[in-house]
C-alpha cells in the first residue's frame, strides 16, 4: 500500500511568534504627532466657524465639518476627572513609562473645548494627589517616536 500524503503540497506549521511591523499613517492629525516628537509642544486644532479648539485635534470640525486651524498650547491643564489604576490593562502603551498606580485622567489643556484621556504621573504613589481641579502639565520623554505614549502629566508645583 502506498503513502497517500501528496510530499509536494505546502507544510503550514504554526508559527505564533508573529509580530506584525507596519506604517501607520496619523493622516491630517500628523502634525500633533511630528510637534510631539520634534519639538516637545501639544498642539490642538481649531474651528474659526464655531471657534471650539479640540483636544485630541481633528483635521475637520465634528461639529460643522470644516477644516481646522492648529493652535500651539502650553502643555498646562486641568484634570476634570480621574482614577487611580493598579494595572496597565488596556492603557498599557499610554502609561508604560508610568510606575503602578498611575491616574488616567480626563484633561481639558487650556485653551481647549474638550478633554484629553491621558495618564498622570502621581507625585506620591499613593492615592489622592490627583483630584478633579488638579493642575497638570505634560512631561515629554527623551525617547520619542511620534505616540501619544511619548509625554505623560504630572501635577504642577
Ligand atoms: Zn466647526
Amino acid at each position: 500500500m502506498s503513502d497517500t500524503k501528496d510530499m509536494n503540497a505546502p507544510l503550514e506549521v504554526p508559527y505564533t511568534d508573529w509580530k506584525p511591523e507596519y506604517l501607520y499613517s496619523q493622516g491630517e492629525v500628523s502634525r500633533f504627532f511630528r510637534e510631539i516628537m520634534e519639538n516637545k509642544r501639544l498642539y490642538a486644532s481649531r474651528c474659526a466657524k464655531c471657534n471650539l479648539t479640540w483636544m485630541p485635534p481633528r483635521g475637520h470640525c465634528p461639529e460643522c465639518h470644516d477644516s481646522t486651524e492648529w493652535v500651539p498650547l502650553s502643555g498646562e491643564g486641568t484634570v476634570r476627572s480621574a482614577t487611580y489604576c493598579y494595572f496597565a490593562g488596556m492603557a498599557g502603551d499610554l502609561v508604560r513609562h508610568l510606575e503602578l498606580p498611575y491616574v488616567l485622567a480626563l484633561i481639558q489643556l487650556d485653551g481647549c473645548d474638550t478633554y484629553l484621556c491621558h495618564g498622570v504621573k502621581p507625585p506620591r504613589q499613593a492615592m489622592g494627589d490627583i483630584v478633579t481641579g488638579t493642575r497638570v502639565k505634560a512631561v515629554f520623554r527623551d525617547e520619542r517616536r511620534g505616540s501619544i505614549a511619548d509625554f505623560y502629566f504630572e501635577k504642577q508645583s
